[in-house]
């Protein structure tokens, strides 16, 4: 395709002798990294969307910033991590500003309100904490007063309010200072230097926004009449960058939910609202200085606090009945601290169906009771006079119809034989202690391509999805059908890694030992602690062991850590911060991490620190997980037996590939994998997929092997990587 002008010296920016090859330290131009940056500009130039899978080490982010950002155009990038996010900000942007110096590109990371300090909530506090009161039921006066020096010390110091900075020390109750539904907006005595607000307004005046994917499709997926639909300004195009996440975050955007903490953080807005009026009537305290509360203000507050109680003992009931039928029809539910029914799997149940009903009817008695209680108190003149001090209690009346209709709205579509096809309704009650119990009850959409085309993608002028992972098989039909993208409309491109996977890594597939698919989760967790005890002897860099589930990642830790005890550190998953292990990791050049879930993706540790990614099985979804159940129903009712080619399958190669992919992260990183599951040297007709799914490592089958590989390449690392 020929070229504007401009267009052919962004391309050249990118090749031996250009602009990155001469400012950068150390950068080797990619031919791959080149093409993706001319996928760009053809899909600019053929007014196309664009789905982009690039190998890792492709160089994806310079990819799509600098020629987007060389054309002048206003883009928003989404991320899946916080990780990605931090690094656009803090150093590809700057980068690209600083190497182009006439483009100074003005970039912003905007997060969701909860993110940020909320004025009004923290003076309204504090106002309380220097009269020697707490408004909080359930919090000592003391302790909000130690939080309130701490946040007056963080403003001082940090101009943003975003709390996320605030850092983990005196963070206990941070949450009742969080700006959350009850704003006052405008009307707000803070509106002016709100954080939030005034991070929107920065968002607005930037030229790249990022923001994350859970934000975007939330502001997106949102009715042009809802609170925070406007948040996000409009652009020239929205880069999704880890675009494999996107699906789920559509699929969440498009679900209804209603739970009895999502009550609960009203109810305890109406709380805050009483606890500033008149904090005696919910935590007994002693008042040392008097409150200006007249007694009707005090009967009101003791109307609504007998309300919240009522509530609350409703909730708790209703969850309490539910586990406990199951429990006394189901004896495996004894012992289980959780439950998880599909609703519809009891619709011929003589009980449970009456107990959803009834609920419901509770749930909108409720409802009109509080709003009948604010009507007595507050005429129309009063409440505009005093809306402010009102808010919390009309924004929590207003929480509390939203959850109502939320709940009539998702058993509407479980009576409708034909809508509900689409959904699936599940309820989960955990078990807090022996007479208390939560409860969530989820509906999800199983096929979401039509809202996200009409709710998502009708907002989006360009779309460019990018990731190491969107591939299936060679084909992106498994990534495009489900977010309905047109291929009519959109270019499809792949780029391979640049890097030499045959020369610096492995495949260790040990003949014998191998846990198979059908193990228990103590003896997956020994074979696999077998086959890991030689490679530790072997290879004296840093190992991820990738599980599962949480049962085989204790269990290997427990054995592990007997074994490196005093010569290497061992972490498991959930002792520190996820990043804090990565840190530690990188430092230590050794270290044993065994994890589950949220380390097989966005975790990026290069060189000797990870050597050898261990994985304990093929990640097929869990078929005991109602949605994937769901899924797999749907589609054998489509095309009989096809959930494994259409479900199972495409969800454990992505899966799969993420873990991988942790190992090699640059041209000088050197490693082996270990995928320790028979299957993988079975004759399967899903194996040889699986292969052609991986990287182009060498397989190996011996310690020997593993040893000699290890020998060859260990001593290659870079210095500042050893
Ligand atoms: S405008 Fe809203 S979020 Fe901002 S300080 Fe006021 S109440 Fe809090």
């Amino acid at each position: 395709m020929e070229h504007s002008e401009l267009a052919r010296r962004i391309i050249s920016v990118f090749e031996p002798g250009g602009t990155l090859s001469q400012s950068i330290k150390g950068f080797e131009p990619r031919m791959q990294q080149r093409d993706m940056v001319e996928s760009i500009i053809n899909a600019w130039e053929t007014n196309r969307d664009l789905v982009v899978e690039a190998g890792t080490g492709t160089g994806k982010t310079f990819s799509y910033l600098i020629p987007n950002m060389l054309l002048r155009k206003k883009m928003i990038v989404s991320t899946g991590t916080k990780n990605l996010q931090d690094q656009l900000i803090g150093r590809d942007i700057p980068l690209i500003n600083m190497l182009f110096s006439e483009l100074n590109y003005r970039a912003f990371a905007l997060k969701g309100r909860s993110n940020y300090i909320c004025l009004d909530r923290f003076y309204k506090i504090k106002s309380a904490v220097s009269k020697r009161y707490s408004p909080f039921r359930d919090i000592d006066v003391r302790e909000l007063g130690e939080t309130c020096r701490k946040l007056d010390d963080f403003m001082k110091e940090n101009q943003n309010g975003d709390l996320s900075q605030f850092g983990p020390a005196g963070s206990q109750h941070l949450n009742k200072f969080r700006c959350g539904s009850s704003c006052g907006g405008e009307n707000c005595p803070y509106a002016k230097n709100c954080y939030f607000r005034t991070a929107r307004e920065l968002a607005k005046e930037s030229d790249l926004i990022v923001v994350n994917h859970s934000l975007l499709m939330y502001a997106y997926a949102k009715g042009s009449d809802e609170p925070d639909s406007e948040i996000l300004p409009s652009v020239d195009v929205v880069v999704f960058d880890e675009a494999h996440k996107v699906p789920d975050y559509a699929r969440a955007a498009f679900s209804s939910s209603v739970s009895n903490s999502s009550f609960e953080e009203n109810l305890k807005e109406i709380e805050f609202y009483i606890g500033q009026k008149a904090p005696q009537v919910i935590n007994d305290q002693q008042l040392t200085l008097p409150l200006e509360v007249t007694a009707q203000e005090e009967d009101k507050c003791r109307k609504l606090s007998a309300y919240v109680k009522n509530f609350r003992i409703e909730l708790n009931s209703f969850a309490r009945k539910v586990f406990g039928y199951l429990e006394s029809q189901y004896p495996e539910f004894v012992h289980e601290s959780r439950l998880q029914i599909v609703v519809r799997d009891l619709e011929e149940d003589p009980v449970i169906p009456e107990l959803f009903v009834e609920f419901g009817k509770k749930a909108v008695q409720l409802q009109t009771e509080l709003e009948n209680l604010l009507n007595q108190y507050v005429d129309d003149d009063m409440q505009e006079q005093n809306r402010r001090s009102f808010n919390p209690l009309h924004s929590a009346c207003e929480g509390i119809s939203t959850l109502v209709e939320n709940y009539l709205a998702v058993f509407k579509v479980e009576l409708d034989k034909e809508d509900r096809k689409n959904y699936l309704t599940v309820f989960e009650a955990d078990r807090v202690s022996a007479s208390e119990f939560n409860f969530h009850l989820v509906q999800s959409k199983l096929k979401f391509a039509d809202s996200y085309v009409e709710r998502v993608f009708s907002k989006i002028q360009r779309a460019v999805y990018t990731s190491a992972t969107l591939m299936v098989n060679g084909n992106f039909f498994d990534f495009a059908s489900k977010l309905g993208i047109d291929p009519e409309q959109t270019s499809f491109m792949a780029y391979g890694s640049p890097f030499n996977y045959a020369g610096q890594g492995c495949l260790y597939l040990p003949y014998q030992g191998l846990p198979s698919g059908n193990d228990f989760d103590s003896v997956r967790a020994k074979k696999v602690f077998e086959q890991v005890k030689p490679l530790l002897r072997i290879i004296d860099g840093g190992f991820f062991i990738l599980c599962t589930n949480m049962s085989v990642m204790r269990a290997i830790y427990g054995m592990l850590e007997q074994v490196v005890k005093g010569k290497r550190n061992i972490y498991l998953q959930g002792q520190h911060a996820k990043i804090e292990i990565m840190r530690r990791m990188q430092k230590d050049q050794n270290a044993v991490v065994v994890a589950t879930s949220s380390f097989w993706e966005g975790v990026d540790v290069k060189g000797k620190a990870l050597s050898c990614v261990v994985i304990d099985r093929l990640p097929f979804p869990n078929l005991s997980d109602p949605l994937t159940r769901a899924l797999c129903n749907a589609a054998d009712e489509e095309k009989p037996k096809s959930s494994f080619s259409r479900v199972m399958l495409p969800q454990m190669l992505l899966s799969l590939k993420q873990g991988v992919g942790r190992l090699i992260r640059s041209c000088s990183d050197y490693g082996v994998v270990m995928i320790a599951d028979d299957r993988m040297n079975s004759s399967r007709s899903y194996v040889s997929t699986t292969y052609s799914n991986l990287p182009p490592f060498r397989v190996i089958n011996t310690l020997k092997e593993v040893e000699e590989f290890w020998n060859r390449v260990k001593n290659n690392f870079p210095s500042e990587n050893k």
